[in-house]
C-alpha cells in the first residue's frame, strides 16, 4: 500500500515538520499490518512529498487472523491486503502520522491548521461503487478529484477492468483534515475491513469527523460503511440527531431501519415510479397492488385518473390501518371511495376479490414469503387472478456489497431472501413458461458495472388468455 502527499506550498520542506519525519532519512514503523516506511523521495523548497509505504505481508495477516478451526483457506493466503489502500491504511496513519492527525506540530505551529497546496495520490484502491462513488464522497468535501479505473491485468486488456482506482486528490486544505479525511474515508469503499469494530470506533470515527461529518452529504452511508456494524451505525448517526436537537427516536411513527432509509427515500420512490409507469402505459384501468403495504404506491395511482378500480391487499391488518390513514379513505366522498377499496389477505391463498383486474403489483413483496411459499403466490397471482399485466420489484442481492451489513444479512430483517440478478431471471423465465406470460427485465436505482442495479424489475404479460 502506497499513499503519498505533496505539498508545494513555499517553503514546501515543512511538510517534514508537519509529519514529523526528516525529509533525509527512510524511516521504518511496525503497525497494525506490517512494517511501514516514510521516505522522502523529492524535498525542496518549491515541491515535498512524503510516502507512507504499507508493507503487508499477507501469510503474517493470516497467521495472526482468530479463525477458528483450521479453516484457512487458500484464499486468506493470497488476497489482495498487500496492496491495496484499505483500513490497513487508516491504521497505518493513525500510527505513523499521529501528531499531524491530531494537529500537533512544536516546530512549526505557525503552519498547523493554515490550508496548504497538498496532493495525495493513492495508486490502488479498491472502490465498490465506482466512479459515481468516489465523486460523491470526495467532491463535497472540495476535493479536485482524478480517478482511474485499473485494468485487470495490463498485459491482458481484453480481461476488462478491476474494481481498483489509481486517485488523486488535489486540495488547498490543512494537513490535519486531509489526514482526517483519509483515515475515516479509505476503508468507506471497500468493507473488507481487518479489526473488529467496536463501540470505541464510534467515538474514533466522531471525533475524526467532527468538523467536516456532520454536513457531509453522504454522512450515513460513511457512518455505515465505517463502522461497518449495523447496531453500532444507528448508535452514531442517532449521536448527530442528538447533536441537532432532535429527538433520537420517535421521529416517525413508523419503525425506520437504518439500514435501508437511504433505499426508503430514493430507491424505493424509484421503484415505485418505474410501476407507475409500466401500470400506465400497460393502458390498465383496473390495478391490484399486491401486498399494498403503507399504500404508497396507491397514492400514486389514485391521482391518476386513467385508474378506475384501485384494490390494495395486505396480510397485516395493521398496515392497512396506516394505509387507511395515510390515503384519508374516511375523508373521501362516496365518489371517490367506489375507486379504492383496501382488504386483508394472503396472497399465497385463492381470493376471488382480485380477479378481473388487469393490472397487478407486487413491489417489495415476494421476498417477505419463505421460499416454500412463494409456489402458492405464484398459482394465486399468475394462475388464479391472472391479470395481464404483472409488475414485480426484488432487490438485488448482489448490489447489497454497497451497504454496510454483513454477508449473510439482508436489506430488512423481514426478508426471508433475497436474489442474485440470476436467480431473479431464472424465476421470471419459469413463471413465463408455467403460466403463459412473457417477460422482460431491467434494473432500478444506481447501477454498479459489476453488481448491477440497486432493485430489479419484472414486468410480465399474459400471452395465453
Ligand atoms: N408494496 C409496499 C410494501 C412492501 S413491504 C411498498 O412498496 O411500499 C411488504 C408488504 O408485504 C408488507 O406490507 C407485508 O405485510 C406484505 N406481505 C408479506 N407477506 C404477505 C402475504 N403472504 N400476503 C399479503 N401480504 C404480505
Amino acid at each position: 500500500m502506497f499513499l503519498s502527499i505533496t505539498t508545494t506550498q513555499h517553503p514546501a520542506t515543512n511538510l517534514g515538520y508537519l509529519l514529523h519525519k526528516h525529509p533525509d532519512k527512510v524511516q521504518t514503523f511496525s503497525t497494525a499490518g506490517g512494517k511501514a516506511h516514510v521516505f522522502f523521495p523529492e524535498a525542496t523548497d518549491e515541491r515535498c512529498t512524503a510516502v507512507l509505504l504499507l508493507d503487508i505481508d499477507p501469510v503474517e495477516l493470516v497467521r495472526n487472523l482468530k479463525v477458528p478451526g483450521e479453516s484457512r483457506m487458500l484464499q486468506h493466503y493470497v488476497n489482495d491486503r498487500p496492496y491495496v489502500a484499505s483500513s490497513f491504511t487508516s491504521s497505518a496513519i493513525s500510527s505513523v502520522y499521529a501528531s499531524a492527525l491530531n494537529g500537533r506540530c512544536e516546530d512549526k505551529p505557525e503552519w498547523l491548521g493554515i490550508p496548504l497546496a497538498l496532493e495525495a495520490k493513492i495508486p490502488a484502491l479498491k472502490v465498490k461503487g465506482g466512479m459515481g462513488l468516489l465523486e460523491r464522497i470526495f467532491q463535497p468535501l472540495g476535493y479536485t478529484l482524478q480517478a482511474e479505473r485499473l485494468p485487470l491485468d495490463e498485459q491482458f486488456p481484453e480481461w476488462g477492468e478491476s474494481s481498483y482506482f489509481s486517485i488523486i486528490l488535489q486540495h488547498n486544505i490543512s494537513l490535519q483534515q486531509l489526514l482526517q479525511h483519509l483515515y475515516v474515508l479509505l476503508p468507506v469503499f471497500d468493507s473488507e475491513r481487518h479489526f473488529y469494530i467496536s463501540s470505541n470506533d464510534i467515538e474514533v470515527l466522531l471525533k475524526k469527523g467532527e468538523t467536516w461529518l456532520k454536513d457531509h452529504p453522504e454522512r450515513d452511508f460513511i457512518v455505515r460503511r465505517y463502522l461497518n456494524n449495523i447496531s453500532l451505525a444507528k448508535m452514531a448517526l442517532a449521536r448527530f440527531i442528538d447533536d441537532e436537537g432532535n429527538e433520537a427516536t420517535g421521529v416517525e411513527a413508523e419503525p425506520i431501519n437504518l439500514e435501508v432509509e437511504e433505499e426508503r427515500l430514493t430507491l424505493h420512490q424509484q421503484r415505485l415510479n418505474a410501476a407507475l409507469e409500466v401500470l400506465k402505459t400497460s393502458g390498465a384501468k383496473s390495478v391490484l397492488d399486491l401486498g399494498c403495504g403503507e399504500g404508497r404506491l396507491l397514492k400514486m395511482l389514485l391521482r391518476e385518473g386513467q385508474f378506475t378500480r384501485i384494490l390494495g391487499a395486505d396480510v397485516s391488518f395493521h398496515i392497512l390501518q396506516v394505509a387507511t390513514r395515510r390515503l384519508y379513505l374516511k375523508d373521501m366522498t362516496p365518489k371517490q371511495k367506489e375507486r379504492i377499496e383496501l382488504i386483508q389477505s394472503a396472497l399465497t391463498y385463492r381470493d376471488r376479490r382480485m380477479v378481473g383486474f388487469d393490472a397487478a403489483a407486487l413491489i417489495e413483496v415476494i421476498e417477505h414469503l419463505d421460499l416454500e411459499r412463494l409456489p402458492a403466490l405464484e398459482r394465486a397471482v399468475f394462475e388464479f387472478a391472472r391479470p395481464a399485466t404483472v409488475v414485480v420489484t426484488t432487490p438485488n442481492r448482489e448490489y447489497n456489497a454497497h451497504y454496510a451489513m454483513p454477508e449473510d444479512k439482508f436489506r430488512h430483517g423481514d426478508h426471508r431472501f433475497e436474489w442474485t440478478r440470476q436467480e431473479f431471471a431464472e424465476w421470471v423465465q419459469k413463471l413465463s413458461e408455467q403460466f403463459g406470460y412473457t417477460a422482460t427485465i431491467e434494473g432500478i436505482g444506481e447501477e454498479d458495472p459489476n453488481l448491477g442495479a440497486a432493485s430489479q424489475m419484472a414486468v410480465f404479460k399474459r400471452s395465453v388468455e
